[in-house]
């Protein structure tokens, strides 16, 4: 009996945060050297994920280490502007948290991008927890950012069952007995959570239109 759904959001629910994509292109737009910003990204991701650095810190060590002509608020208006929803995804979230199921995040995130996502696309409302690598210290897919979720929601594994785009992120998360749902879409998502016998509402009342 199901009764968390642990959802990753960059991939499943908006667009990712801020991904190599997303870098280089906000990069090229304010015509920065690629390859000198990605160095500096790699070297203070891990802290900037993880809680441990700042939005203006991280920004001070990749890109406003010198001199720059642009503003920082310009910068980061573009940085934010990289999270879209994906199509249907909101729609199905309100779906899902009509089915009573515990709703909580497990994404890996920044905490200031993770928090414009969160209220830019009224998350807040829809999910009861955020398990947010910011917040938690630990990434996905390190064994203890799973254990966190089990612990925090006090749940056995066999009562989540946890949804991303990610194989790797889901090959984590069953070494610890959790079920998975590799994320391709919200029709087939929709059918993998019914599988597990999660009812959805109007489901018993009729025959569902065609997708
Ligand atoms: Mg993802």
């Amino acid at each position: 009996m199901i009764k968390t759904v642990f959802l990753d959001i960059g991939g499943v629910i908006l667009t990712n945060g801020w991904d190599r994509d997303q870098r280089r292109a906000t990069i090229d737009e304010f015509r920065l050297d690629y390859d000198e910003f990605q160095d500096r990204h790699d070297f203070v991701a891990h802290d900037f994920e993880t809680g441990r650095l700042t939005l203006p810190d991280y920004l001070t060590r990749t890109v406003f280490y010198r001199e720059r002509p642009f503003h920082r608020e310009d910068f980061v208006t573009a940085m934010f502007a990289q999270s879209r929803a994906l199509p249907g995804a909101i729609d199905f979230l309100d779906e899902l948290a009509a089915t009573g199921l515990q709703l909580a995040s497990l994404n890996n995130e920044s905490r200031e991008i993770n928090e414009h996502r969160i209220q830019t696309f009224g998350l807040n409302g829809r999910l009861s927890l955020f398990l947010s690598s910011c917040y938690l210290g630990v990434k996905k897919p390190e064994a203890e950012i799973y254990e966190l979720a089990l612990r925090i929601t006090q749940r056995r594994p066999e009562e989540c069952v946890f949804v991303d785009d990610r194989p790797l992120n889901l090959e984590c998360a069953a070494d610890v007995g959790m079920d998975g749902v590799l994320f391709t879409g919200v029709a087939d998502l929709r059918r993998q959570l019914s599988e597990r016998g999660v009812v959805f509402p109007g489901a018993a009342s009729g025959p569902q239109p065609a997708e």
